[in-house]
């Protein structure tokens, strides 16, 4: 059997047999070993504080729904979250009002304009979808909302039920974002004006500046990715974090919206729902087999990951993860009565 098909049934032999997760390990260096020269790309540096990591930190982890986790390179090194958290407390909203009422507050609709843009779709008065700085921005403020007060150590203990173990925030990230964060102020008075919530704008903001400062590794995005590829149920605890309906909508956003002004590029090289930050973080999604997650916080002028974006492109090939690669097995139950 040609050598592509064959690492194409390889995460279906490992649900059946969790040891050949050595072979996955040995893709995954391969990748890691591929790219470790490449120093393209600069660090973001309109944060002060994103622009004093270092620069050459490489890490990549995959989390498998048998709630093994694969790592190579610096994995278990700690970065903020950034943007990758907007898909987490997006999902979280959905749980909690369902798509109807959140629709009320953000759209799902890819904007064609920069993250940070401030302007709301002129169709609904609202943003264009959750993974823009003012749909983010709006989904916190819904969560401050209902979940009052305590809304962000929810907001953090369920980013940490998903990923597996507690998490902390980067507390001079998060000073450094609310010193430079005018654009985001402006944002949360825009979307004040357009009664998206009825709150003062700092304490959204506040919401929002912190969950970008939660500190991740990659090892644990990749659990927080197999969890969202498990069902909405940590693979490693076991927990179930999302429902079912969220997970499915906040990956068919993540899918058309999740990569800044390059996911159209990215459907078509990767084909996977997924989500950048700033920090230098990418994590991929594929439903029932794998979260996909890397770390490397020199960035293009996209502002995605370079090695992040080239290591997810050569595993989804050489592990066929593309949703629309013709040899894939896919998930669907059709399958089984063919
Ligand atoms: N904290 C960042 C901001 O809103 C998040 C940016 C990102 O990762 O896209 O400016």
């Amino acid at each position: 059997m040609d050598e592509t098909i064959s690492r194409r049934s390889l995460l279906a032999a490992i649900e059946s047999d969790p040891s050949s997760t050595d072979e996955l390990q040995i893709i995954a260096k391969k990748v890691h070993a591929q790219f470790s020269g490449n120093l393209n790309g600069e660090l973001a540096d309109y944060i002060p504080e994103l622009a004093k990591v270092p620069a050459n930190q490489f890490g990549i982890a995959l989390g498998l729904p048998n709630g093994r986790v694969v790592t190579v390179g610096d994995a278990q090194v700690p970065f903020t979250i950034q943007s990758i958290s907007k898909a987490f407390t997006y999902a979280l909203l959905l749980d909690m009002i369902g798509p109807d009422e959140t629709a009320k507050v953000v759209g799902v609709q890819p904007s064609g304009d920069p993250f940070n843009t401030i302007s709301l779709d002129g169709r609904t008065n609202r943003p264009f979808n959750p993974m823009v700085n003012t749909g983010a921005i709006a989904v916190a403020g819904k969560l401050r909302e209902l979940l009052g007060a305590d809304a962000f150590t929810k907001i953090l203990e369920l980013f940490g039920q998903a990923a597996g173990r507690s998490l902390a925030v980067d507390e001079k990230v998060f000073e450094s974002e609310r010193e430079t964060g005018h654009r985001n102020r402006a944002i949360g008075h825009l979307l004040r004006a357009a009664d998206v919530y009825a709150l003062p704008v700092d304490e959204v903001l506040e919401i929002y500046f912190k969950q970008c400062s939660i500190l991740v590794t990659a090892a644990d995005l990749a659990v927080m990715g197999a969890t969202l590829a498990n069902l909405g149920n940590n693979p490693m605890t076991g927990k179930r974090v999302f429902g079912l309906n969220a997970v499915r909508q906040a990956l068919s956003v993540m899918f058309t919206c999740g990569m800044y002004d390059g996911a159209g590029e990215w459907a078509c090289k990767v084909g996977l729902p997924a989500k950048s930050g700033v920090g230098g973080g990418i994590l991929a999604v594929v439903n029932r087999q794998i979260g996909v997650a890397v770390f490397s916080p020199r960035l293009d002028s996209n502002g995605n990951s370079v090695r992040g974006q080239l290591s997810c492109a050569k595993l989804a090939d050489d592990l066929g993860l593309h949703a629309f690669d013709a040899l894939n097995h896919g998930s669907s139950f059709l399958r089984g009565m063919l």
